[in-house]
């Protein structure tokens, strides 16, 4: 009977994770799309990367549904990095952002993901 339980709970808590990758696949590109280096919804302020033409932010996270700012949330995913080497340019997660847009992807957390940026999930790239 425990033995029946605990299978059951492995094979929903997998099921579960694999939803909410497939969902983070399928929705950043999305979003991914509308997150362009010069959007002035962005309205960035400052700059964090010593290179006064990025901006610190990246555009269009207002919309973002709440289950993607949960998710986001969840993994303490921050436009600039508190710890100086690791950041989503150099994480293994990242994925590149499209011709002139400043803000990437990444494979598991949803949104416009800034280059400088961090989270708890960072894998270091090899
Ligand atoms: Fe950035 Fe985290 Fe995605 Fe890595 S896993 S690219 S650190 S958001």
């Amino acid at each position: 009977m425990k033995t029946e339980q605990t299978r059951r709970h492995v094979l929903l808590n997998t099921a579960k994770g694999a939803l909410g990758l497939f969902a983070a696949a399928t929705v950043g590109p999305i979003i991914l799309s509308a997150c362009k280096k010069n959007d002035s919804a962005g309205k960035p302020t400052t700059n964090n990367s010593g290179d006064a033409s990025q901006p610190t932010s990246c555009p269009n996270q207002e919309a973002l549904s709440e289950q993607d700012k949960t998710v986001r949330a969840s993994l303490k995913y921050v436009d600039k990095t508190p710890l100086p080497g690791r950041t989503c340019d150099n994480c293994k997660l990242y994925t590149l952002p499209q011709a002139g847009a400043l803000c990437g992807g990444c494979k598991v957390v949803p949104g416009p993901i800034h280059p400088k940026g961090y989270c708890t999930a960072w894998i270091a790239r090899m």
